[in-house]
């Protein structure tokens, strides 16, 4: 049985006093049987990390270098993010790929220094509209998830959640099928399975793309879709408490 995990993803939103008072009503909720993280940008890191200690919601990081150090204008370190007292982090999410040209393989170096440093990686693929279009969808979420395979090796999946988050569903309103979504979910799933069903069994693959409380459950009661990760939902605490509520 796989528990389920939910991560809200505030983008660049928000503000110290939004930072402070979304995660202490997460934090107040506290919701059991559901792994919540919450993903600030840098800046406020530190307020949701201080909401949140001593509670069972974690604070993540959007994204990370694949550098350990040094000269990297504008890089935030995996050390950095252990230090400020996160304990996971987004990889590879689509504005990421899209906005900064990150490549499968950058991705995976991400992966690794997460790993490196105790940082739960959130491994975020997806294909695009077009790419769905063109019948592509199955080559490039394989492509992705497997350069990370390649990179970490499979035992890496025991420690990391995978985000099947449709490019074309995020921020848009239109969210995937269940059904779509599920078949996608199931997929990675049995390309992990090659390399080892046990882990594939027990690897947490989320999904991402305009949820909503209203088809949060609907979702998350496929068979294969592990809890969500939330990005325009994740910024009202109602609404965000409501998908949580969703996992269970
Ligand atoms: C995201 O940013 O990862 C996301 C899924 O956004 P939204 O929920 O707004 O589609």
């Amino acid at each position: 049985m796989r528990r389920k995990w939910v991560g809200g993803n505030w983008k660049m939103h928000g503000s110290r006093a939004l930072a402070s008072s979304l995660a202490g009503a997460v934090v107040d909720a506290d919701i059991a049987d559901v792994d919540i993280v919450l993903f600030p940008p840098f800046p406020y890191l530190r307020e949701a990390c201080a909401a949140c200690a001593g509670s069972r919601v974690a604070v993540g990081g959007q994204d990370l270098s694949e550098h350990e150090s040094g000269a990297f204008t504008g890089e935030v370190s995996a050390a950095m993010l252990r230090d400020v007292g996160c304990g996971a982090v987004l990889a590879g999410h689509s504005e990421r790929r899209r906005y900064h040209h990150e490549a499968d393989a950058q991705v995976a170096a991400k992966v690794a220094c997460a790993m490196d440093h105790a940082l739960l990686p959130v491994l975020c693929v997806g294909e695009s509209l077009e790419e769905r279009e063109a019948g592509r969808t199955a080559e490039v979420v394989s492509r992705q998830l497997g350069a990370v395979v390649e990179r970490c090796g499979i035992a890496a999946f025991e420690r990391i959640v995978v985000a099947y988050e449709p490019v074309w569903a995020i921020g848009t309103g239109r969210t995937a099928s269940p059904g779509q979504a599920q078949e996608v979910h199931a997929l990675l799933r049995s390309q992990l399975a090659r390399d080892d069903a046990r882990i594939a069994g027990s690897t947490r693959i989320v999904y991402g793309g305009s949820v909503k409380p209203g088809n949060a459950a609907d979702l998350f009661a496929q068979t294969d879709i592990d809890g969500g990760l939330i990005g325009g939902a994740a910024l009202q605490a109602t609404d965000f408490l409501a998908i949580c509520a969703a996992a269970r």
